[in-house]
Protein backbone atom coordinates (compact mmCIF):
# COMPACT_ATOMS: atom_id res chain seq x y z
CA UNK A 1 0.00 0.00 0.00
CA UNK A 2 0.95 3.53 -1.04
CA UNK A 3 -0.16 6.15 1.32
CA UNK A 4 0.49 9.88 0.50
CA UNK A 5 -0.52 12.68 3.02
CA UNK A 6 -1.41 16.07 2.24
CA UNK A 7 -0.32 18.72 4.54
CA UNK A 8 -0.11 22.66 5.05
CA UNK A 9 2.58 21.94 7.61
CA UNK A 10 5.30 19.25 8.25
CA UNK A 11 8.09 19.33 11.36
CA UNK A 12 10.62 20.85 11.30
CA UNK A 13 10.31 22.49 8.06
CA UNK A 14 7.33 24.04 9.01
CA UNK A 15 5.49 24.49 12.29
CA UNK A 16 2.32 26.53 14.12
CA UNK A 17 1.35 23.83 15.68
CA UNK A 18 0.48 20.04 16.58
CA UNK A 19 -0.58 19.48 12.91
CA UNK A 20 3.36 19.36 11.96
CA UNK A 21 4.22 17.44 14.54
CA UNK A 22 1.49 14.82 14.11
CA UNK A 23 2.04 14.31 10.30
CA UNK A 24 5.85 14.38 10.44
CA UNK A 25 5.84 11.30 12.83
CA UNK A 26 2.57 9.47 11.83
CA UNK A 27 4.62 9.42 8.13
CA UNK A 28 7.52 8.11 9.67
CA UNK A 29 5.70 5.91 11.58
CA UNK A 30 3.98 4.69 8.62
CA UNK A 31 7.20 4.25 6.85
CA UNK A 32 8.42 1.79 9.89
CA UNK A 33 5.77 -0.70 9.25
CA UNK A 34 6.75 -1.03 5.97
CA UNK A 35 4.18 1.11 3.92
CA UNK A 36 4.98 3.20 1.19
CA UNK A 37 4.94 6.49 2.29
CA UNK A 38 4.81 9.94 0.32
CA UNK A 39 3.89 13.68 1.94
CA UNK A 40 2.87 16.96 0.25
CA UNK A 41 3.43 20.36 1.62
CA UNK A 42 4.37 23.74 0.37
CA UNK A 43 8.02 25.00 0.09
CA UNK A 44 7.65 28.02 2.60
CA UNK A 45 10.32 30.55 3.01
CA UNK A 46 14.03 29.53 4.13
CA UNK A 47 13.13 26.03 3.91
CA UNK A 48 15.05 24.83 1.14
CA UNK A 49 18.11 26.93 2.56
CA UNK A 50 17.55 24.99 5.96
CA UNK A 51 17.31 21.93 5.01
CA UNK A 52 19.98 21.38 1.63
CA UNK A 53 18.69 17.61 1.75
CA UNK A 54 15.35 18.97 -0.30
CA UNK A 55 16.53 19.15 -3.39
CA UNK A 56 15.15 20.97 -7.04
CA UNK A 57 13.00 18.34 -9.52
CA UNK A 58 12.37 19.14 -13.21
CA UNK A 59 8.75 18.40 -12.39
CA UNK A 60 7.05 21.61 -13.07
CA UNK A 61 2.94 22.30 -12.97
CA UNK A 62 1.19 24.73 -14.43
CA UNK A 63 -2.34 24.21 -12.48
CA UNK A 64 -5.49 26.82 -13.97
CA UNK A 65 -6.97 28.63 -10.95
CA UNK A 66 -9.76 30.90 -11.53
CA UNK A 67 -8.90 32.82 -15.09
CA UNK A 68 -5.24 32.26 -14.63
CA UNK A 69 -2.43 29.71 -14.61
CA UNK A 70 -0.64 29.18 -11.74
CA UNK A 71 3.22 27.35 -12.07
CA UNK A 72 5.01 25.96 -9.66
CA UNK A 73 7.51 22.70 -9.43
CA UNK A 74 8.13 20.01 -6.93
CA UNK A 75 10.95 19.63 -5.08
CA UNK A 76 11.77 16.44 -2.96
CA UNK A 77 13.48 14.61 0.04
CA UNK A 78 13.94 10.64 -0.06
CA UNK A 79 14.23 10.22 4.14
CA UNK A 80 14.75 6.85 3.42
CA UNK A 81 13.27 3.94 0.49
CA UNK A 82 9.85 4.22 1.67
CA UNK A 83 9.39 7.78 2.91
CA UNK A 84 9.54 10.98 0.45
CA UNK A 85 8.75 14.43 1.07
CA UNK A 86 7.41 16.54 -1.66
CA UNK A 87 7.40 20.09 -1.18
CA UNK A 88 5.77 22.44 -3.76
CA UNK A 89 7.01 25.65 -4.71
CA UNK A 90 5.22 28.39 -5.97
CA UNK A 91 7.24 31.84 -4.73
CA UNK A 92 4.11 33.83 -5.29
CA UNK A 93 2.05 31.91 -2.73
CA UNK A 94 4.65 30.49 -0.26
CA UNK A 95 7.96 32.80 -0.23
CA UNK A 96 6.08 35.00 2.47
CA UNK A 97 7.04 35.77 6.28
CA UNK A 98 4.05 33.95 7.24
CA UNK A 99 2.09 30.19 6.93
CA UNK A 100 -1.45 31.64 6.80
CA UNK A 101 -0.65 35.09 8.40
CA UNK A 102 1.16 37.68 8.85
CA UNK A 103 0.53 40.40 11.63
CA UNK A 104 -2.23 38.23 13.17
CA UNK A 105 -4.32 39.01 9.25
CA UNK A 106 -4.92 36.32 7.18
CA UNK A 107 -3.45 36.45 4.14
CA UNK A 108 -6.54 37.30 1.61
CA UNK A 109 -5.18 34.34 -0.88
CA UNK A 110 -5.11 31.69 1.42
CA UNK A 111 -8.31 29.88 -0.95
CA UNK A 112 -6.10 30.22 -3.90
CA UNK A 113 -2.56 29.22 -1.69
CA UNK A 114 -4.68 25.78 -0.63
CA UNK A 115 -5.98 25.04 -3.88
CA UNK A 116 -2.85 25.36 -5.30
CA UNK A 117 -1.72 22.62 -2.61
CA UNK A 118 -4.38 20.56 -3.38
CA UNK A 119 -4.14 20.31 -6.88
CA UNK A 120 -0.52 19.81 -6.28
CA UNK A 121 -1.54 17.24 -4.61
CA UNK A 122 -3.98 15.23 -7.47
CA UNK A 123 -1.08 15.82 -9.75
CA UNK A 124 1.44 14.03 -7.75
CA UNK A 125 -1.17 11.57 -6.98
CA UNK A 126 -1.38 11.03 -10.24
CA UNK A 127 1.36 10.99 -12.11
CA UNK A 128 3.75 9.55 -9.98
CA UNK A 129 4.76 6.22 -11.00
CA UNK A 130 3.86 4.58 -8.04
CA UNK A 131 0.45 6.27 -7.56
CA UNK A 132 -1.37 6.11 -3.79
CA UNK A 133 -4.00 3.85 -2.91
CA UNK A 134 -4.69 6.28 -0.11
CA UNK A 135 -4.61 9.86 0.33
CA UNK A 136 -4.83 11.17 3.38
CA UNK A 137 -5.79 14.82 4.01
CA UNK A 138 -5.08 16.80 6.92
CA UNK A 139 -7.51 20.04 7.96
CA UNK A 140 -9.23 22.45 5.85
CA UNK A 141 -5.94 23.29 4.27
CA UNK A 142 -6.39 20.39 2.63
CA UNK A 143 -10.05 19.89 2.60
CA UNK A 144 -11.03 20.18 -0.98
CA UNK A 145 -8.52 16.96 -1.83
CA UNK A 146 -11.50 14.53 -1.97
CA UNK A 147 -14.28 16.71 -3.80
CA UNK A 148 -11.30 17.37 -6.88
CA UNK A 149 -10.80 13.43 -6.83
CA UNK A 150 -13.83 12.68 -7.19
CA UNK A 151 -14.67 15.26 -10.48
CA UNK A 152 -10.93 13.98 -11.78
CA UNK A 153 -12.57 10.57 -11.87
CA UNK A 154 -15.88 11.54 -13.37
CA UNK A 155 -15.02 14.00 -15.62
CA UNK A 156 -11.17 13.90 -16.50
CA UNK A 157 -10.57 10.42 -17.18
CA UNK A 158 -8.87 8.97 -13.80
CA UNK A 159 -9.57 5.90 -13.61
CA UNK A 160 -8.66 4.95 -10.18
CA UNK A 161 -8.00 7.99 -8.09
CA UNK A 162 -6.82 7.08 -4.55
CA UNK A 163 -9.70 6.63 -1.48
CA UNK A 164 -9.60 9.60 0.36
CA UNK A 165 -9.30 9.95 4.37
CA UNK A 166 -9.62 13.43 5.77
CA UNK A 167 -8.39 13.82 9.60
CA UNK A 168 -9.55 16.94 11.54
CA UNK A 169 -6.81 18.53 13.66
CA UNK A 170 -9.37 21.49 14.96
CA UNK A 171 -12.99 21.58 14.00
CA UNK A 172 -12.74 25.34 14.86
CA UNK A 173 -10.19 26.11 11.97
CA UNK A 174 -13.06 25.93 8.74
CA UNK A 175 -11.60 27.92 6.10
CA UNK A 176 -14.30 29.49 5.29
CA UNK A 177 -14.07 31.47 2.05
CA UNK A 178 -16.62 33.83 -0.42
CA UNK A 179 -18.77 31.78 -2.41
CA UNK A 180 -17.08 33.49 -5.37
CA UNK A 181 -13.77 31.44 -4.22
CA UNK A 182 -15.25 28.37 -5.62
CA UNK A 183 -14.50 29.74 -9.37
CA UNK A 184 -10.78 29.02 -7.90
CA UNK A 185 -11.60 25.23 -7.94
CA UNK A 186 -12.43 24.51 -11.57
CA UNK A 187 -15.38 22.64 -10.32
CA UNK A 188 -18.72 23.01 -11.46
CA UNK A 189 -20.82 25.84 -10.11
CA UNK A 190 -23.75 23.27 -9.61
CA UNK A 191 -21.25 20.79 -7.40
CA UNK A 192 -21.45 23.46 -4.95
CA UNK A 193 -24.51 22.71 -2.42
CA UNK A 194 -25.11 21.79 0.93
CA UNK A 195 -24.36 18.68 0.72
CA UNK A 196 -20.56 19.11 -0.56
CA UNK A 197 -18.74 22.55 0.58
CA UNK A 198 -21.79 25.11 0.92
CA UNK A 199 -22.08 26.40 4.51
CA UNK A 200 -24.16 29.89 5.06
CA UNK A 201 -23.99 30.47 1.83
CA UNK A 202 -19.70 30.74 1.55
CA UNK A 203 -17.41 28.21 0.41
CA UNK A 204 -15.95 25.78 3.29
CA UNK A 205 -13.00 23.37 3.10
CA UNK A 206 -13.50 21.70 5.76
CA UNK A 207 -17.04 20.98 5.21
CA UNK A 208 -15.89 19.65 1.26
CA UNK A 209 -13.64 17.48 3.54
CA UNK A 210 -16.23 16.23 5.82
CA UNK A 211 -18.70 15.42 3.11
CA UNK A 212 -16.65 14.07 0.04
CA UNK A 213 -13.62 12.14 2.29
CA UNK A 214 -14.72 8.17 2.07
CA UNK A 215 -13.71 8.19 5.90
CA UNK A 216 -13.25 11.05 8.66
CA UNK A 217 -10.65 10.70 11.38
CA UNK A 218 -9.96 13.76 14.36
CA UNK A 219 -6.76 12.95 17.01
CA UNK A 220 -8.57 11.86 20.01
CA UNK A 221 -11.42 9.55 20.65
CA UNK A 222 -12.98 11.52 23.43
CA UNK A 223 -12.72 14.76 20.54
CA UNK A 224 -15.03 12.31 18.30
CA UNK A 225 -17.61 11.90 19.92
CA UNK A 226 -17.43 15.12 21.28
CA UNK A 227 -18.05 16.82 18.40
CA UNK A 228 -21.31 15.31 17.83
CA UNK A 229 -22.72 17.95 19.65
CA UNK A 230 -23.66 21.19 19.92
CA UNK A 231 -20.83 22.61 22.68
CA UNK A 232 -18.10 21.12 20.84
CA UNK A 233 -19.49 20.58 16.60
CA UNK A 234 -18.37 24.38 15.33
CA UNK A 235 -21.87 24.14 13.65
CA UNK A 236 -21.17 20.96 11.82
CA UNK A 237 -22.20 18.38 14.17
CA UNK A 238 -25.70 17.39 12.43
CA UNK A 239 -23.20 16.76 9.33
CA UNK A 240 -20.90 14.67 11.63
CA UNK A 241 -24.02 13.32 12.86
CA UNK A 242 -25.21 11.90 9.35
CA UNK A 243 -21.08 10.75 9.07
CA UNK A 244 -21.38 9.02 12.39
CA UNK A 245 -20.48 5.61 10.56
CA UNK A 246 -17.36 7.01 9.08
CA UNK A 247 -15.82 9.04 11.65
CA UNK A 248 -13.54 7.92 14.00
CA UNK A 249 -10.88 9.08 16.91
CA UNK A 250 -7.20 7.72 16.85
CA UNK A 251 -5.14 9.62 20.04
CA UNK A 252 -1.82 11.70 18.68
CA UNK A 253 1.37 9.84 19.59
CA UNK A 254 4.35 11.74 20.30
CA UNK A 255 7.41 11.07 18.31
CA UNK A 256 9.58 9.78 21.08
CA UNK A 257 13.39 10.34 19.09
CA UNK A 258 12.36 14.47 18.96
CA UNK A 259 11.33 13.75 22.55
CA UNK A 260 13.79 11.86 24.38
CA UNK A 261 14.85 13.31 27.50
CA UNK A 262 18.02 11.33 27.68
CA UNK A 263 19.56 12.42 24.82
CA UNK A 264 17.05 16.04 23.81
CA UNK A 265 19.73 18.13 22.49
CA UNK A 266 17.97 21.01 23.31
CA UNK A 267 18.49 20.15 27.15
CA UNK A 268 21.86 21.58 29.26
CA UNK A 269 21.55 17.21 31.03
CA UNK A 270 19.76 14.66 29.84
CA UNK A 271 17.45 12.48 32.35
CA UNK A 272 15.29 9.77 32.45
CA UNK A 273 12.20 8.69 34.84
CA UNK A 274 14.70 6.81 37.12
CA UNK A 275 17.92 8.93 37.17
CA UNK A 276 16.11 12.53 37.69
CA UNK A 277 19.51 14.55 38.61
CA UNK A 278 19.52 15.68 35.30
CA UNK A 279 16.33 17.15 35.56
CA UNK A 280 17.69 19.27 38.12
CA UNK A 281 19.70 20.72 36.19
CA UNK A 282 17.58 21.79 33.49
CA UNK A 283 15.19 23.45 36.15
CA UNK A 284 18.42 25.28 37.76
CA UNK A 285 19.54 25.88 33.91
CA UNK A 286 16.04 26.95 33.02
CA UNK A 287 15.52 29.60 36.12
CA UNK A 288 18.70 31.05 35.09
CA UNK A 289 17.72 31.51 31.51
CA UNK A 290 14.61 33.02 32.17
CA UNK A 291 16.05 35.35 34.69
CA UNK A 292 13.94 33.68 37.51
CA UNK A 293 15.73 33.01 40.97
CA UNK A 294 16.97 29.90 40.72
CA UNK A 295 15.74 27.73 43.29
CA UNK A 296 15.00 24.00 43.19
CA UNK A 297 12.95 24.05 46.22
CA UNK A 298 9.68 26.24 44.55
CA UNK A 299 7.53 24.59 42.15
CA UNK A 300 7.75 25.41 38.24
CA UNK A 301 4.78 25.70 36.47
CA UNK A 302 4.62 26.19 32.68
CA UNK A 303 2.60 26.91 29.98
CA UNK A 304 3.63 26.80 26.02
CA UNK A 305 1.18 27.79 23.53
CA UNK A 306 -0.80 29.89 21.40
CA UNK A 307 -2.58 32.44 23.42
CA UNK A 308 -6.36 32.26 22.35
CA UNK A 309 -9.91 31.62 24.21
CA UNK A 310 -9.46 27.73 22.93
CA UNK A 311 -6.20 27.20 25.28
CA UNK A 312 -7.73 29.15 28.24
CA UNK A 313 -4.49 31.50 28.57
CA UNK A 314 -7.03 33.80 30.37
CA UNK A 315 -7.95 31.38 32.66
CA UNK A 316 -4.10 30.86 33.59
CA UNK A 317 -3.33 34.60 33.93
CA UNK A 318 -6.22 35.14 36.34
CA UNK A 319 -4.96 32.01 38.15
CA UNK A 320 -1.54 33.29 38.16
CA UNK A 321 -2.22 36.77 39.71
CA UNK A 322 -4.86 35.03 42.16
CA UNK A 323 -2.26 33.10 43.20
CA UNK A 324 0.54 35.68 43.39
CA UNK A 325 -1.91 37.79 45.53
CA UNK A 326 -2.54 35.13 48.20
CA UNK A 327 1.33 34.86 48.47
CA UNK A 328 1.79 31.33 47.22
CA UNK A 329 5.37 30.62 46.54
CA UNK A 330 5.47 29.10 42.97
CA UNK A 331 6.93 30.05 39.52
CA UNK A 332 5.43 30.16 36.12
CA UNK A 333 7.16 30.52 32.85
CA UNK A 334 5.53 31.10 29.97
CA UNK A 335 6.37 30.47 25.73
CA UNK A 336 3.72 31.49 23.38
CA UNK A 337 1.98 34.03 21.22
CA UNK A 338 -1.13 34.67 19.81
CA UNK A 339 -3.70 37.47 20.62
CA UNK A 340 -2.12 40.87 21.12
CA UNK A 341 -3.80 41.61 24.50
CA UNK A 342 -2.63 38.58 26.02
CA UNK A 343 0.85 38.89 25.20
CA UNK A 344 1.05 42.41 26.55
CA UNK A 345 -0.68 40.99 29.83
CA UNK A 346 1.75 37.90 30.09
CA UNK A 347 4.42 40.68 29.40
CA UNK A 348 3.02 42.90 32.17
CA UNK A 349 2.87 41.07 35.15
CA UNK A 350 6.22 39.17 34.35
CA UNK A 351 7.58 42.69 34.75
CA UNK A 352 5.46 43.57 37.94
CA UNK A 353 6.54 39.94 38.71
CA UNK A 354 10.06 39.33 37.76
CA UNK A 355 10.65 37.03 40.93
CA UNK A 356 7.84 34.33 39.97
CA UNK A 357 6.75 35.11 36.54
CA UNK A 358 9.00 34.79 33.16
CA UNK A 359 7.04 35.33 29.91
CA UNK A 360 8.23 34.97 26.60
CA UNK A 361 6.76 36.04 23.20
CA UNK A 362 7.23 34.20 20.16
CA UNK A 363 7.90 30.54 19.13
CA UNK A 364 10.81 28.34 19.85
CA UNK A 365 10.81 24.96 19.52
CA UNK A 366 14.39 24.86 21.15
CA UNK A 367 13.26 26.86 24.21
CA UNK A 368 9.70 24.87 24.23
CA UNK A 369 12.20 21.59 24.94
CA UNK A 370 14.27 23.64 27.87
CA UNK A 371 10.68 24.49 29.45
CA UNK A 372 9.23 20.98 29.52
CA UNK A 373 12.12 19.39 30.60
CA UNK A 374 12.59 22.18 33.68
CA UNK A 375 9.43 22.79 34.96
CA UNK A 376 7.58 20.38 37.39
CA UNK A 377 4.05 21.05 36.66
CA UNK A 378 2.15 21.98 33.02
CA UNK A 379 -0.93 23.84 32.64
CA UNK A 380 -3.49 23.03 30.33
CA UNK A 381 -6.73 24.10 30.81
CA UNK A 382 -7.98 24.12 27.15
CA UNK A 383 -11.70 25.19 26.61
CA UNK A 384 -11.45 22.82 23.51
CA UNK A 385 -8.40 20.23 22.71
CA UNK A 386 -8.81 17.91 19.96
CA UNK A 387 -5.67 16.06 21.19
CA UNK A 388 -3.11 18.28 22.48
CA UNK A 389 0.57 17.03 22.25
CA UNK A 390 1.76 19.55 25.15
CA UNK A 391 0.52 17.05 27.65
CA UNK A 392 1.98 14.31 26.17
CA UNK A 393 5.03 15.78 25.87
CA UNK A 394 5.18 17.01 29.75
CA UNK A 395 4.25 13.26 30.79
CA UNK A 396 7.74 12.00 29.40
CA UNK A 397 9.29 14.82 30.90
CA UNK A 398 8.31 14.98 34.02
CA UNK A 399 6.43 17.71 33.92
CA UNK A 400 2.95 17.01 35.65
CA UNK A 401 0.30 17.85 33.40
CA UNK A 402 -2.86 19.95 35.04
CA UNK A 403 -5.78 20.05 32.44
CA UNK A 404 -9.13 20.25 31.48
CA UNK A 405 -10.68 16.90 31.39
CA UNK A 406 -11.64 17.39 27.63
CA UNK A 407 -11.10 16.44 24.47
CA UNK A 408 -7.37 14.38 23.73
CA UNK A 409 -6.34 16.14 27.52
CA UNK A 410 -9.48 13.55 28.94
CA UNK A 411 -7.96 10.27 26.94
CA UNK A 412 -4.33 10.90 27.65
CA UNK A 413 -4.08 12.58 31.77
CA UNK A 414 -5.08 10.11 34.68
CA UNK A 415 -5.76 12.23 37.77
CA UNK A 416 -5.72 10.15 41.18
CA UNK A 417 -9.55 10.21 41.65
CA UNK A 418 -9.66 8.01 39.04
CA UNK A 419 -6.93 5.77 39.61
CA UNK A 420 -4.97 6.61 42.30
CA UNK A 421 -2.36 3.59 41.40
CA UNK A 422 -1.98 4.87 37.39
CA UNK A 423 -2.20 8.65 38.26
CA UNK A 424 -0.22 10.63 36.02
CA UNK A 425 -1.69 13.94 36.36
CA UNK A 426 -4.39 16.54 37.92
CA UNK A 427 -7.90 17.21 36.20
CA UNK A 428 -10.28 19.78 36.40
CA UNK A 429 -14.15 20.06 34.97
CA UNK A 430 -14.89 23.42 34.27
CA UNK A 431 -13.72 25.78 32.29
CA UNK A 432 -13.04 28.50 34.78
CA UNK A 433 -10.10 30.43 36.50
CA UNK A 434 -11.59 29.40 40.20
CA UNK A 435 -11.49 25.80 38.88
CA UNK A 436 -7.90 26.23 37.46
CA UNK A 437 -6.94 27.52 40.47
CA UNK A 438 -8.28 24.84 42.73
CA UNK A 439 -6.10 22.44 40.60
CA UNK A 440 -3.36 24.77 41.19
CA UNK A 441 -3.57 24.47 44.71
CA UNK A 442 -4.03 20.79 44.62
CA UNK A 443 -0.77 20.77 42.90
CA UNK A 444 1.03 22.89 45.56
CA UNK A 445 0.06 20.60 48.22
CA UNK A 446 0.71 17.27 45.80
CA UNK A 447 4.66 19.53 45.43
CA UNK A 448 4.79 19.14 49.75
CA UNK A 449 4.36 15.66 49.60
CA UNK A 450 7.46 14.15 47.88
CA UNK A 451 6.51 10.56 47.81
CA UNK A 452 3.73 11.21 46.14
CA UNK A 453 4.97 13.65 43.77
CA UNK A 454 7.68 11.22 42.41
CA UNK A 455 5.13 8.23 42.16
CA UNK A 456 2.70 10.60 39.33
CA UNK A 457 5.62 11.91 37.45
CA UNK A 458 7.17 8.61 37.21
CA UNK A 459 3.50 7.39 36.31
CA UNK A 460 3.58 10.01 33.61
CA UNK A 461 7.74 9.51 32.40
CA UNK A 462 6.62 5.84 32.24
CA UNK A 463 3.58 5.94 30.10
CA UNK A 464 3.83 5.11 26.17
CA UNK A 465 2.18 7.20 23.91
CA UNK A 466 4.51 6.00 20.94
CA UNK A 467 2.88 6.28 17.59
CA UNK A 468 3.78 2.65 16.80
CA UNK A 469 0.40 1.62 18.02
CA UNK A 470 -1.73 4.75 16.74
CA UNK A 471 -0.25 3.73 12.85
CA UNK A 472 -1.69 0.52 13.55
CA UNK A 473 -5.16 2.04 13.65
CA UNK A 474 -4.27 4.53 10.59
CA UNK A 475 -2.83 1.26 8.54
CA UNK A 476 -6.44 -0.83 9.48
CA UNK A 477 -8.36 2.52 8.86
CA UNK A 478 -6.56 2.83 5.47
CA UNK A 479 -7.05 -1.24 4.62
CA UNK A 480 -10.61 -0.79 5.07
CA UNK A 481 -11.20 2.30 3.21
CA UNK A 482 -9.59 0.42 0.08
CA UNK A 483 -11.66 -2.76 0.86
CA UNK A 484 -15.06 -0.81 0.18
P1 LIG B 1 -2.35 23.25 18.66
O1 LIG B 1 -1.97 22.48 17.45
O2 LIG B 1 -3.82 23.37 18.89
O3 LIG B 1 -1.69 24.60 18.72
P2 LIG B 1 -1.04 21.10 20.17
O4 LIG B 1 -0.84 20.91 21.63
O5 LIG B 1 -1.67 19.99 19.42
O6 LIG B 1 -1.83 22.48 19.96
O7 LIG B 1 0.37 21.35 19.50
C1 LIG B 1 1.07 22.54 19.66
C2 LIG B 1 2.51 22.30 19.22
O8 LIG B 1 3.11 23.56 18.96
C3 LIG B 1 3.33 21.65 20.30
O9 LIG B 1 4.39 20.94 19.72
C4 LIG B 1 3.88 22.88 21.06
O10 LIG B 1 5.04 22.61 21.78
C5 LIG B 1 4.14 23.80 19.91
N1 LIG B 1 4.11 25.21 20.29
C6 LIG B 1 3.02 25.99 20.53
N2 LIG B 1 3.38 27.25 20.80
C7 LIG B 1 4.73 27.27 20.74
C8 LIG B 1 5.71 28.30 20.90
N3 LIG B 1 5.35 29.55 21.21
N4 LIG B 1 7.01 27.98 20.74
C9 LIG B 1 7.36 26.70 20.42
N5 LIG B 1 6.50 25.70 20.25
C10 LIG B 1 5.20 25.98 20.39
Amino acid sequence: MHVLLATSELNPYSKTGGLADMVSALSRALAGSNLQVSVITPLYRGMAQAHPAIEATSWRLAIPLGDGLVEGRFHCQKLSPNLTFWFVEQAGFFDRPGIYTEANRDYADNAARFIFLSRAALILARHLPNPPTVLHCHDWQTGMIPILARHAQWHAGWAQPPQTVFTIHNLAFQGSFPAASWGLTGLPSDWLHLESALHFERVNFLKAGLTQAQAITTVSPNYAREILTPEYGCGLDGLLLKRYNDLSGILNGVDYEEWNSASDPALPSGFSAHDLSGKAMCKAALQRELGLPEDAEVPLFANISRLTDQKGSALILQTIRALIDAGESFQFALLGSGERALENAFGDLAQRFPNQVAARIGFDPALSHRIEAGADFYLMPSRFEPCGLNQLYSLRYGAIPIVRATGGLQDSVIDPRDNAAQATGIKFTTYSAAALQKAVLKALALWKEPAWLQHIRHNGMTADFSWEKQAAEYVSLYESVCRE
